[in-house]
């Protein structure tokens, strides 16, 4: 963490929603599944480290991230859990996985040759992807498999996994994921005569998981709903199970005038008073993720919901209030205030996207802070 903190700007992240949110999964999952905790792209923004160890504590099995930097990132804070790259790597970089112990997604013929030519002493660990109908990575037929397995032969690797990913899962109707289901037990038979490795076979996101709990075999990836969000509106609304955010964002007032009516405010005069306003000004603007989207959407001061108004500037943006409050007041953009709370699904709604890419889209410009007696981001003197 940067030690210069001098910004009333923070983010919180409750690691005990992490923990809560996986023993709801757990309750639900059969006692066989394990979860894999998928700590990628910094956590969701949330924190990859911290949120990494909070879910290992909370009996998460093993971790799972998009990247072999993501992984190794892991490693050198210490951690030692099992770890998956679900992204492509290039075999180049087989070494890399293999002195840091972490195991890689392969599915091409090609990759495993420049492998084999690279002489590695040391074996690597694998998962064999399938695509079932996501069309992103994976062996899709039976032949591919049948010729990627007698290459796979010839390789100093252990296939310690295998596993698909449903397009559809977060869906009421479930054509699709049925479709992906019963194309994934057809490969499975296949590659079950091609080996007789023990491996971990999986197929669930968070939103499988949550949807089908009882088809998710050895494992399931365990993303968005580990931190407290949900796949999707519709999972939100039916509820299945009961998920609690873990991220909270907050910033500080820095100035409060009163203005006269017909006065603009920000860049291109978009708002203009209509009669005298108290208007407070934010230090948080779409430099750290508060895009510009962002515009029309409220914020919480004193409990209450108040409109932010005029353009979101790269680092600040400004909110009408209802009256006068002293610089320093709490804003918060994300989580709760009294009984109001606004959500990062809400505000996905409103920028027309999904919760993932707001809690994504958060920078490094915010600093995260973990202790849960540190409500006002403490740790810091504001
Ligand atoms: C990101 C990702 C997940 C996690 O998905 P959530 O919807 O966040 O639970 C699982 N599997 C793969 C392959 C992924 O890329």
């Amino acid at each position: 963490m940067d030690p210069l903190l001098y910004r009333k700007a923070w983010i919180n992240i409750n690691l005990a929603a992490i923990s809560a949110n996986i023993n709801q999964l757990k309750k639900q999952l059969p006692n066989q599944t394990a979860v894999m905790a998928v700590v990628k792209a910094n956590g969701y923004g949330h924190g990859d480290i911290q949120v990494a160890q909070a879910a290992l504590a909370a009996g998460a099995s093993g971790l799972a991230v998009a990247l072999l930097e993501e992984a190794v990132r892991l490693r050198k804070a210490g951690i030692k859990a099992p770890i998956l790259v679900m992204g492509w790597v290039a075999p180049e970089f087989a070494r890399i996985a293999i002195e840091y112990q972490i195991t890689l997604t392969v599915f091409q013929v090609s990759w495993l040759e420049t492998f084999k030519q690279n002489k590695i002493g040391q074996p690597l660990s694998i998962h064999l992807k399938l695509d079932t109908g996501m069309g992103r990575l994976g062996i899709r037929s039976i032949e591919e498999l049948r010729d990627f397995m007698a290459h796979l032969a010839q390789c100093n690797i252990n296939l310690t996994g295998v596993y698909t990913h449903f397009a559809t899962a977060d869906e009421p109707n479930h054509d699709y994921y049925y479709k992906q289901s019963s194309r994934f037990e057809t490969l499975i038979n296949e590659l079950k005569q091609h080996t007789t490795d023990q491996m971990v076979v999986h197929t669930g996101n968070s939103a499988a998981a949550i949807q089908h709990s009882n088809d998710m075999l050895n494992a399931v990836r365990f993303g968005i709903g580990m931190y407290g969000l949900y796949p999707s509106l519709y999972l939100k609304e039916t509820q299945p199970i009961s998920l609690e955010p873990a991220l909270s964002l907050h910033a500080k007032l820095t100035h409060v005038k009163k203005v006269g009516a017909g006065e603009s405010i920000s860049y291109g005069a978009t708002y203009t008073t209509e009669q005298e306003e108290w208007i407070g000004t934010i230090p948080v603007g779409y430099a750290d993720g508060i895009q510009r989207g962002w515009q029309g959407l409220s914020v919480l001061i004193n409990g209450k919901k108040m409109p932010l108004i005029g353009r979101i500037c790269m680092d600040q943006c400004m909110v009408k209030l209802d009256q006068a409050y002293p610089i320093g007041t709490e804003v918060t953009f994300i989580g709760k205030q009294g009984n109001e709370k606004i959500s990062m699904e809400e505000i996905a709604q409103h920028l027309g996207t999904i919760n993932y890419e707001v809690a994504c889209l958060l920078t490094n410009r915010l600093p995260r802070f973990y202790d849960p007696s540190d409500t006002e981001g403490a740790g810091v003197n504001f």
